[in-house]
């Protein structure tokens, strides 16, 4: 016996905090075991690059193994081992991080140091009741040794006979922890962790079909990729490289728009590749989440203030040793390193946007109905990208053509502006239904933009609080005349009493209709146009479709929607129906507001029935 003792912590209830309270999520104990392997590797690898050593470090690799009779899990490891002076300095005094010191000692060097999770080791105690460390060191002539600790903070060590350079870590399994020693469970947890570690992990041996039975071969199952294409050099990689990345992330995914791969040294280090996926539905953004790696350690795909909101939307991979881990949310976001890390993403999500839109215009109007809505979020929610993506992003008008904003300012200009000084963006957020608004409005020689999107309404006001003396309106939320007025109002050439008359008429045959409001007006827009129209106000309609995105708008959102159904007192059915009152211009009227109502879409039901039936009575 080598020695026996207490473990340097302060309180003797360690271990029943590290089980509840340390780590939320269980299962981390092995990614924490295995990246100590991988470190020890890699440490090797260092000290034998620095001249200090002569071992063989060729075949490094950790293995994992259950041992389902013993009840252990047992993750092996060929790296630099440790003495019995190192585990009672590294293991038994807590305090001392044998990784930090490491890396103040071999800071300069390339070997990445996977090691900041903090209590890493004692995570081990989440899920086994008893612990050993049976370890040979690397140095000449060290001696093996067993530490063994079952939770309670007395410790024992030993010499023992172990003949291969490395560490056996070995996990008595708890009983309420058996799923541990099930291997589904373990090859589960390693392909969640463990797949892109730089150090060859291999559980089992890899299994083949044959005769209808699952068998096991004699290869090693390696269960990692060493060399992840986010940590090689983008001039290595050609597209089909990038695309099946993406498939090992998330296999059953189309392939991504395109990629963007982060490489930075300075201020802080960062390396990732981030995708625009191809949405086909909310769940799939849901689902696919950016990861976040630590030197190729998974640490979490929930990386909700690392990155801005609107990014979180994007796919793939983001590795940094800067992120402050094991800290709460709050703090992430007023850490400064956070804070520039967040803010080099943004900056570099926007110049590759750029670089498509110069380089490929065609291509990038191509993707833009599915690049629309991360940008349109972005330009939302983030001010700084705002700035930098003013100058890419597209508008479509309803002809399916794309422009930016200069170039359809530059397009509607002269033939917009209205008799103030204001510029008039008319749009359609449905080709189909407002199609006889969008043909008025083609007619009359303006341009109509097609906003269907599901943040075109705020995006639209962004667009104005941004523009000067520019305003949207759908095209079916006035009549023509007056969604761009030109020339001061025609008057109308009926009397005070005529009008009201008229007005009479028709509000007596408006239709009941479940929050739904018409207000009968009468103007005078020519004997050539349309006899009858329903027309939407644009603010009303406009704060009603915001209140559904924003939940502190509902009282909008509980108005009736209200339409004006706007008389052509130039228009001969209409003239002809002043000053009478018959059975037969009753069923005119009726007529004019159903057929109103029809091109509105409007008209259903009973009501639809009743008009086609009075329709035919016109034969
Ligand atoms: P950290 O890795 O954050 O320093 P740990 O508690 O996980 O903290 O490990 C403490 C120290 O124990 C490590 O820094 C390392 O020096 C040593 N250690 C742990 N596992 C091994 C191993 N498999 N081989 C060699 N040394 C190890």
């Amino acid at each position: 016996m080598l020695g026996s003792g207490k473990i340097g912590v302060t309180t003797d209830n360690i271990f029943p905090v590290i089980k509840k309270f340390l780590y939320s999520d269980q299962e981390i104990f092995l990614r924490e075991i295995v990246s100590n392997a991988v470190d020890a590797s890699q440490k090797l690898k260092t000290i034998v690059a620095s001249g200090q050593s002569q071992a063989n470090t060729e075949h490094l690799r950790v293995s994992i193994s259950i041992d389902k009779e013993a009840k252990t899990l047992t993750i092996s490891d060929q790296g630099i081992g440790m003495t019995a002076e190192e585990i009672d300095k590294y293991i038994n005094q807590i305090a001392f991080s044998g990784a930090e010191e490491f890396l103040e000692k071999y800071q300069n060097d390339t070997h990445a140091i996977i090691g900041h999770f903090g209590l890493g080791f004692y995570s081990a105690f989440m899920v086994a009741k008893q612990v050993d460390i049976i370890t040979l060191s690397y140095q000449d002539g060290a001696q093996a040794v067993k530490w063994s600790c079952n939770g309670s903070p007395e410790f024992s060590l030993e010499a023992c006979d172990k003949k291969e350079r490395g560490t056996d870590i070995v996990l008595h399994i708890d009983e309420e922890s058996e799923e541990y020693l099930q291997e589904e469970k373990i090859a589960a947890l390693l392909q969640k962790y463990c797949k892109f570690l730089p150090v060859p992990i291999v559980f089992g041996k890899k299994k083949e079909w044959k005769d209808g039975k699952e068998v096991s071969t004699d290869e090693d199952n390696q269960i990692n990729d060493i060399q992840p294409a986010w940590t090689r050099k983008p001039s290595d990689l050609q597209e089909e490289d990038y695309n099946k990345f993406y498939k090992d992330l998330y296999p059953f995914s189309d392939d991504p728009l395109f990629h963007i791969h982060l490489n930075v040294d300075y201020p802080f280090t960062l390396t990732g590749i981030l995708y625009f996926p191809k949405v086909k539905s909310s769940i799939d953004l849901q689902k696919n989440k950016i990861q976040l790696y630590c030197n190729q350690v998974f640490v979490t795909d929930s990386i909700e203030g690392i990155v801005p909101p609107f990014l979180t939307l994007l796919h793939g991979v983001i590795d940094s040793p800067d992120i402050p881990l094991n800290v709460s949310r709050s703090y992430l976001q007023s850490d400064a390193n956070v804070k520039k890390i967040s803010n080099h993403i943004t900056k570099k999500v926007a110049d590759s946007l750029l670089k498509l839109y110069n380089d490929d215009r065609k291509a990038f109007e191509e993707k833009w109905d599915d690049l629309k809505i991360f940008i349109e979020y972005g330009v939302l929610t983030e001010e700084k990208f705002w700035d930098r993506a003013e100058k890419f992003i597209l508008i479509k008008n309803s002809e399916g053509k794309f422009f930016n904003l200069e170039e359809y300012h530059n397009l509607v200009n002269s033939s917009q502006t209205d008799k103030d000084g204001n510029l008039v963006y008319l749009y359609a957020t449905d080709k189909d239904s407002q199609y006889t608004y969008i043909e008025t409005a083609k007619n009359k020689g303006y341009d109509v933009l097609l906003m269907d999107g599901e943040l075109d309404v705020p995006f639209i006001q962004q667009v104005e609080a941004k523009s000067e003396k520019t305003r949207f309106v759908r095209v079916d939320s006035d009549v023509i005349e007056n969604l761009i007025p030109k020339a001061d109002k025609a008057s109308v050439s009926l009397s005070e009493d005529e009008q009201k008359a008229l007005k009479d008429l028709f509000s007596k045959q408006l239709p009941e209709m479940d929050k739904m409001r018409f207000d009968v007006q009468i103007e005078a827009l020519g004997e050539d146009s349309l006899p009858i129209v329903l027309t939407q106000n644009e603010f009303m309609r406009r704060m009603q479709e915001m209140a559904k995105l924003q939940p502190g708008m509902s009282f909008y959102g509980e108005m009736p929607v209200s339409f004006a159904m706007v008389l052509n007192a130039d228009h001969r059915l209409v003239k002809e129906l002043v000053g009478v009152q018959s059975e037969e211009s009753e069923d005119k009227v009726k007529q004019l507001i159903d057929l109103s109502l029809l091109s509105n879409g409007l008209l259903k039901g009973e009501a639809l029935n009743k008009f086609i039936r009075r329709s035919y009575d016109l034969f």
